[in-house]
């Protein structure tokens, strides 16, 4: 049937019918209509973070990462020092791409199944004066590690270091206050919990080191500082916007607005992974985490011990009654990940549970449960 398949991965995710609509037209991108929906889009975030005295936000075209290269390129002096605080996939590929832009980069290791420690963190800061930024990941979609962002914040703000977030998978659900929590760079993109189209990202800049940033970037096409004057001047993109996936942002967030804004979010967030979590230990799966620091947004499971199990196998069954599992991104144990966030609920939560199980029939698999 020509049906959507429910995506359960950390994105692109499923999206709503009237954010799908709102890309059937075309936009001129010197036209004043798109430019006000862009104006529009860059008002809501940062309503959503409180940001109104403390920030600004520049949209940039691409993928997430894209915009986590530039907000790195942009924001660190090319004699800057940056510290990744490392407990997954994502903060690898952010030291990654902070090295390949240039900057010293030092790593601070935890595991990929433990929160990062501010503690620690504290403690490297007085031992090497000469780190300039902090790196976190703020949920790590890696495992689905929730990292404490409060406390980096604090750590690095009494030491006078500018903080970077990598706050892709947690934006719009889990609760970011520019008010109370201070960073120099916020980084999140169309394609997550607001549950638009992929296709651009956007970087909260703090107002006091915005002018500092003139000139850092060593590319023109990722200079945040340059998108953000040129915007301000123009109100235009500095080069050919993603308009479909710029409208189709605008209509999710209308919609993100009337269910009722962050808070919202995070309880239907939070009652799919009940719900997702509830089901499969019904099944015998058990997650990789410990409840206590996994954050709601995508889980990883064990796979079952059972010889027959066999991650595409398990994976085309699940998909040929609706459903897209993903991967898991571990190195040590063979696992899965299921996501919990996008437009959808706890009827197709259950439903989900319900393919895995029919899934689990089809390998002629009793049990879910990982080896002891
Ligand atoms: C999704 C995600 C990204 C961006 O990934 P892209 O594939 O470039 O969109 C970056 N960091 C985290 C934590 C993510 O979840």
């Amino acid at each position: 049937m020509d049906r959507d398949k429910i995506l359960l991965t950390p994105g692109p995710l499923t999206t709503t019918l009237r954010t799908k609509l709102a890309m059937l037209k075309d936009w001129g991108s010197w036209d004043a209509d798109f430019n006000a929906v862009t104006a529009r889009v860059r008002k809501s975030l940062v309503d959503i973070i409180h940001g109104q005295d403390s920030h600004v936000v520049v949209p940039l075209q691409g993928s997430g990462t894209f915009s986590v290269e530039a907000a790195v390129a942009t924001v660190v002096p090319r004699d800057g020092h940056v510290l990744v605080l490392d407990n997954g996939a994502y903060c690898k590929r952010a030291a990654r791409l902070t090295s390949l832009m240039g900057r010293r980069c030092s790593v601070l290791d935890f595991g990929d199944h433990e929160p990062v420690s501010a503690a620690a963190l504290d403690a490297k800061l007085k031992a090497d004066a000469s780190i300039t930024h902090v790196l976190m990941i703020h949920c790590e979609t890696g495992a689905g590690v929730l990292n404490p962002l409060q406390a980096v914040a604090d750590v690095s703000a009494a030491h006078g270091k500018g903080l970077i977030v990598d706050a892709m998978s947690s934006f719009a659900a889990l609760p970011i206050d520019a008010r109370t929590t201070r960073f120099d760079a916020l980084v999140a993109a169309s394609g997550k919990c607001l549950e638009g189209v992929p296709g651009m990202g956007f970087v909260f800049i703090r107002k006091a080191i915005l002018d500092s940033c003139a000139g850092q970037s060593q590319s023109l096409a990722m200079d945040l500082h340059d998108q953000y004057v040129y915007m301000e001047k123009t109100t235009q993109w500095r080069f050919t916007p993603p308009t479909h996936v710029v409208v189709a942002l605008a209509e999710a967030i209308a919609q993100f607005e009337e269910d009722g804004g962050q808070p919202a979010r995070l309880a239907r967030y939070q009652q799919n992974y009940e719900t997702l979590v509830g089901g499969m230990a019904a099944l015998g799966f058990k997650p990789f985490l410990d409840a206590g620091v996994q954050a709601p947004i995508i889980v990883t499971f064990h796979a079952p011990a059972d010889e027959r199990y066999d991650f595409k196998t398990f994976y085309a069954a699940a998909r040929a009654r609706g459903f897209v599992l993903y991967p898991g991104k571990l190195t040590q144990v063979e696992t899965f990940r299921v996501g919990c966030i996008g437009a959808i609920g706890k009827v197709e939560m259950e439903q989900a549970v319900h393919a895995v199980a029919l899934a689990l029939q089809d390998m002629g698999i009793a049990s879910g449960a990982p080896a002891a």
